[in-house]
């Protein structure tokens, strides 16, 4: 089956994960999605397929050669961001796209000023939603693509490989997916998750991350007599919020730039209640960001002669690449994979974070490659028919590689 046809049935089970749900995954849905992975991966011949009872869906396309290589390890994601619809994806193939705004109905078009990216598809067939729902190739092209790699190498057993182990896991977009991922029984030396957007892209960093709850305690009295007594919790969250750096949020800073984020706020006199996230690529300045926000706090309270504001920090997840460097060669496979297909390789930090990022510190070095899609978690999504063969040829590529390690 071709990678697109797989794609577009794909995107139709809907799999939206949910951030407030506690079950494991999060949403039903995303286990009937599993079985049907489940069954095409035993279809196609794969080994050891199994849905485990977390929804991981984990499968092993056996070595067929006499050398001894590394395992290497292939994950995608089921679920879809909860930021926007899911279900009742219809996803609509346009052929040789001319450049040109895309009408995905009659109110919504995907505007070419607004979503420059779309450039790169001039004379390609993309594959667009209908405007109501995302399209979720994130990340199921990525799921489309290891599928059709795992078809062309059950096929063509003259390929050379060694063993190849595949995981598709529930519950990314909502922060959770390598949870309860089976490391050691997914038995590879090194994976990627094919989970970007760029074909070229090899990704090796994340951000650092953390959060800060604060809660600013007042004093509420009757405004009429409040004279010297009042302490207006809300200002006070003011006043605590404009000690960070203004110009460290996220609609200001790019690349390699961290931020504090204010993700939540609500409060009365008597007690505000705000939540931020911290973000840099370098460990150290994390650690900077987050002591300057513990010195902020002492100053206030200070200020008022009381515990006004509480103050806690939550380590979240860190950047791979302090492990990644460990193991340089397990990004130069995939760069010499990406080469091979004719592109240059595109190494640009991820300004988030993956469930690579957490495999790795769980003992699976894991960057993540690209899927040929863009404009992710809204209804602008697109997928690129011939970046997804491309990737499939950059896979096959790809464990070829592994060959010489
Ligand atoms: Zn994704």
């Amino acid at each position: 089956m071709r990678v697109e046809e797989r794609l577009m049935r794909y995107v139709q089970f809907e799999t939206t994960s949910d951030p407030e749900s506690t079950s494991v995954p999060s949403t039903a849905v995303q286990l009937a999605f599993a079985q049907l992975l489940a069954q095409e991966m035993s279809q196609l011949k794969v080994e050891d397929v199994r849905v485990s009872e977390y929804g991981y869906v984990y499968g092993t396309i056996p070595s067929n050669t006499k050398k001894t290589c590394p395992s290497v390890g292939l994950i995608a994601h089921m679920d879809t961001a909860p930021d926007y619809s899911g279900k009742n994806v219809k996803p609509r193939l346009i052929q040789n796209y001319d450049g040109e705004d895309v009408q995905l109905n009659e109110q919504v078009v995907t505007r070419v000023k607004e979503f420059p990216e779309m450039k790169r598809f001039v004379g390609k067939d993309i594959i667009v939603t209908d405007g109501t729902t995302l399209l979720g190739a994130d990340d199921k092209a990525g799921i489309a693509e290891i599928m059709t790699l795992a078809e062309i190498l059950m096929q063509h057993p003259e390929i050379e490989h060694g063993p190849i182990q595949i995981g598709f896991t529930p519950d990314e977009e909502i922060g959770r997916g390598a949870e309860h991922f089976d490391v050691e029984g997914f038995k590879a030396d090194f994976a990627f998750t094919i989970d970007g957007g760029l074909v070229n892209g090899v990704t090796d960093e994340t951000f650092n991350a953390a959060e800060a709850k604060v809660i600013v305690t007042g004093v509420a009295v009757h405004p009429g007599s409040a004279k010297d007594i009042m302490i207006n919790s809300l200002n006070v969250a003011q006043e605590f919020h404009h000690l960070l750096p203004h110009i460290e949020r996220p609609e200001h800073t790019e690349g390699k730039e961290g931020f504090y984020h204010l993700d939540f706020m609500k409060g009365t006199c008597e007690r505000t209640e705000m939540s931020y996230i911290l973000r840099n690529h370098d460990g150290h300045l994390l650690e900077e960001m987050k002591k300057q926000m513990v010195s902020n706090a002492e100053l206030i309270n200070d200020r008022y002669g009381r515990k006004v504001i509480d103050l806690k920090l939550r380590d979240q997840y860190r950047n791979m690449k302090e492990k990644l460097d460990e193991v340089p060669y397990v990004c130069e496979l995939a760069e010499k994979a990406v080469k091979k297909a004719g592109h240059e390789v595109i190494n640009e930090p991820a300004r988030g974070g993956t469930d690579g990022s957490t495999l790795t510190f769980m003992g699976l070095p894991c960057p993540n490659l690209g899927t040929g899609s863009a404009q992710h978690h809204g209804r602008h999504e697109v997928a690129c028919v011939q970046e997804m063969e491309e990737m499939v040829q950059i896979l096959l590529y790809l464990v070829q590689e592994v060959l010489s390690v």
